[in-house]
């Protein structure tokens, strides 16, 4: 049984899920549009996996313009197709 809640990236502000793990004991924090990752052992607090590649600014400037491009493509197939 997994526990998902929506958070904040600490690593770009962007909406991540949080997916709480009681079976393996493991909180896991990840975001889709930085690639941050973060499992952590809820009974020893310590971190098993961690993954923040988003302090390059321009890296993540393509990430959002990525996204931002996505977005617009359905927008515009959407508006096409009717
Ligand atoms: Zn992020």
């Amino acid at each position: 049984m997994a526990l998902v809640e929506m958070v904040r990236c600490p690593n770009c502000g962007a909406p991540a899920e949080r997916h709480h793990l009681p079976l393996a004991g493991q909180v896991k924090t990840e975001c889709e549009v930085c690639d941050y990752l973060l499992i952590l052992d809820t009974k020893t607090g310590q971190v098993i996996e961690f993954h923040a590649p988003g302090t390059d600014a321009e890296y993540l400037y393509m990430r959002r313009k990525r996204l931002f491009v996505k977005v617009m493509d359905a927008i515009a197939h959407k508006v096409l197709s009717h």
